[in-house]
């Protein structure tokens, strides 16, 4: 999220000439024209052969050009005006070069005033779902597209270092196998759409206290198993057009000047060949070391990449023109790549948006990633219940704020979402009355107590308590002690962005995490707490007892090395409120007939109960002793829907990462490993020994 303020100061302090083309008013080049005035129109030639025909004819101040986007008013607006796009970089008219459009928010919608506000990423992390990754990116690059979008800016793919992240609620949790799985089908899908996917914040971007300045120092291990993983398989199998770099420094050097990261590791050892953009303010801290680290495009303007700057660079001969057509090069091929010059330009047309539709698949990815965290049987609630919402966050639509936030065109609150589905009497209570509330739930035969944090861009947490969430809303722990006291019949709703401390579990009745759920995320709610949904989610980040603390800025460590997550909790024996991977449904199910074969394991999933319910085995392999591991690391799971009595078998494919640890090189430790298999990191009742 950019200040209005903050983007004045830096404009007028780098006097940049703004060229505000929001509402797409610049002229469109159109198809790429006739292969004999233009060589590169040949669509007959490799993308790369194309870009080099095209640098040819470039002037070095067009090529200068197209090193930065060129709007800074675009990103200032986009929450409300829906002609500002989050980025421009503008075309070349006399060689055919088009003018390229870029979608914000892309993580969890298309922000450029009104669109579908689809729930916060972290709860696509919990559907556990690559079915639901895939229509998540489909609708988005769908959308992206309609309203006249080259680039989608998503998805975040950063890793929940701590659970107290500001951003949290923008990517898929802890976990590097769940975020990387989930965020290949979301690129192929929204790519497959005609854009281009932008994954983002590439290499490790955990934090936002102090987030400009702020030194990630990170073992070669720990990056290499834990935080670089998502972005590995985003290149390498979603096949990602662009790579956002983030704002922090990385090992002392900016991640946008990072040679070792853009360089040796994005396009050396995983051959990326498409464009490194700079988080848009301030992502780019210097003009020589982007050019040589491997810097593309600045945006949304160019700062470090001005045309003063890059021209004094050129004449010191700290840079060279050689290196700038290597800049100009990875973008232009990248557009030839995904058809940009080959196809007119996409029309800004928001009424061809299927919003019926659009509605419909956000609800139910939300119902696909609401996680069920307890139940003594109060839940699904029948129909004649008479009902007791309690809490402000009820009669609200709660989001994370930042870039990622969606304006949502018509939101359903919870409130609302019961109400309309509710056969008995409803009641509300906003919760800033103790008394009262506890006289609500008193007088009704279920309590449903909706609590909710605000997780956002720019600033981490202070603490996990409801308290530090969201200080406005009272305090929320409070709230829920008073009207479990009231009613036994009590479901505690958590609406939030990431883990909270759950101090009242064991006096509700019922606990569900909704996450933000989005702008249907009240009828989401509804229809699982009555049963006409399933709750599809599991954890994808733990739940812990104990708080955390405070982010520290400046330098810091990542002294946990690849203990992250559930990865630490297990390693250490360590109490947790509710694990990785957990989530109850409406049935049950039993595990058994583990077998290994080769790198294949099967098991045998039976659903023992009396609904329709959907199983999520989840396998986690220990490494032999020795290798330094922590136990229990995700390396499998998979989503089936199973009736009653109905038995399947899964089949689990490990590849050979699945068996490697990073010591100077991808290892597999010889010797025996232990597979594990269940509903969670901490419910694994198949075993087996697999030696290699
Ligand atoms: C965020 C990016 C986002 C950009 C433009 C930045 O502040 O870090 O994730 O894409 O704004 O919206």
């Amino acid at each position: 999220m950019i200040s209005r303020s903050v983007v004045a100061a830096f404009v007028t302090l780098l006097a940049v000439p703004l060229v505000a083309v929001a509402g797409s008013s610049a002229a469109a080049p159109g198809p790429c024209g006739s292969v004999s005035a233009r060589p590169w129109c040949d669509r007959d030639l490799s993308p790369d052969k194309r870009a080099r025909l095209l640098l040819k004819a470039m002037t070095l101040d067009e090529k200068i050009g197209m090193m930065a986007g060129d709007d800074a008013l675009g990103p200032l607006q986009t929450q409300t005006n829906p002609d500002a796009h989050e980025g421009t970089v503008q075309g070349i008219a006399r060689l055919g070069v088009p003018t390229v459009l870029m979608a914000g928010g892309g993580p969890a919608g298309i922000r450029q005033g009104e669109g579908t506000a689809l729930p916060a990423p972290i709860s696509l992390g919990a559907t556990f779902s690559r079915t639901d990754a895939a229509r998540w990116g489909r609708l988005v690059g769908d959308e992206g597209r309609r309203r006249g979008n080259d680039v989608i800016l998503g998805p975040a793919l950063d890793i929940m270092r701590l659970p107290n992240a500001g951003r949290a609620y923008e990517a898929y949790g802890e976990d590097p196998y769940l975020t990387g799985e989930l965020g290949v089908p979301w690129i192929k899908a929204a790519q497959k759409r005609g854009v281009m996917a932008m994954v983002k914040h590439y290499p490790a971007n955990n934090q936002e206290t102090d987030r400009y300045l702020m030194n990630a120092v990170v073992g070669t291990r720990a990056m290499r198993e834990i935080y670089l993983p998502p972005f590995e398989k985003a290149i390498r199998q979603g096949d990602a057009a662009a790579v956002m770099c983030g704002y922090n420094k990385v090992n002392g050097t900016p991640s946008c000047a990072n040679h070792t990261f853009l360089g040796k590791v994005l396009r050396g050892s995983w051959g990326f060949d498409g464009f490194v953009a700079s988080d848009w303010l301030v992502g780019a801290k210097n003009t020589v070391a982007s050019v040589r680290g491997g810097m593309d495009v600045e945006m949304p303007v160019g700062l470090v990449y001005s045309r003063d700057r890059l021209n004094d660079a050129l004449r010191d001969k700290r840079i060279t023109v050689k290196q700038i057509d290597a800049r100009v090069r990875n973008y232009l091929r990248t557009l030839f790549a995904h058809g940009v010059f080959d196809r007119r330009r996409y029309a800004d047309q928001p009424q061809t948006i299927n919003v019926a539709a659009n509605n419909n698949t956000a609800r139910s990815l939300a119902e696909n990633g609401i996680t069920l965290l307890k139940n003594n049987g109060v839940l699904p609630l029948r129909g004649n219940t008479s009902l007791a919402v309690i809490g402000s966050a009820a009669n609200e639509y709660v989001s994370g704020i930042g870039s990622s936030q969606v304006t949502p065109r018509n939101p359903i609150t919870v409130l609302a979402g019961l109400r309309a589905r509710a056969g008995g009497a409803v009641t509300y209570a906003d919760g800033s009355d103790l008394g009262q509330a506890a006289a609500a739930a008193r007088g009704a035969q279920v309590a449903v107590v909706v609590v909710a944090d605000q997780r956002e861009e720019a600033a981490d947490l202070k603490c996990l308590k409801l308290t530090c969430g969201a200080p406005d809303r009272g305090d929320q722990d409070a709230l829920v002690r008073a009207v479990t006291a009231a009613n036994p019949n009590t479901v505690v709703l958590l609406q939030t962005g990431g883990p909270v401390l759950t101090p009242w579990r064991s006096q509700a009745a019922a606990v569900v995490e909704a996450w933000y759920p989005g702008e249907r995320g009240g009828t989401a709610v509804a229809r699982v707490l009555y049963g006409d949904a399933e709750p599809g989610g599991r954890l994808p980040v733990t739940f812990p007892v104990k708080d955390v603390k405070a982010a520290k800025g400046g330098t810091v460590r990542y002294a946990e090395g690849i203990q992250v997550g559930y990865r630490r909790y297990n390693a250490r024996k360590a109490p947790v409120a509710y694990p990785f991977g957990h989530g109850l449904t409406y049935t049950t199910f039993k595990y058994g007939g583990i077998k290994v074969k080769g790198d294949k394991v099967q098991v045998t999933v039976t659903n023992t109960g009396s609904r329709v319910g959907t199983a999520v085995p989840q396998l986690y392999l220990t490494f032999p002793k020795g290798a330094g591991e922590p136990p229990r690391q995700l390396k499998g799971f998979a989503k089936i829907k199973l009736k009653p009595g109905q038995t399947r078998r899964v089949t689990f494919t490990l590849d050979k990462r699945a068996f490697s640890v990073w010591k100077g090189g991808w290892k597999s430790p010889r010797g025996c490993y232990t597979v594990e298999v269940g509903a969670s990191s901490r419910a694994l009742p198949l075993s087996a020994r697999l030696c290699r």
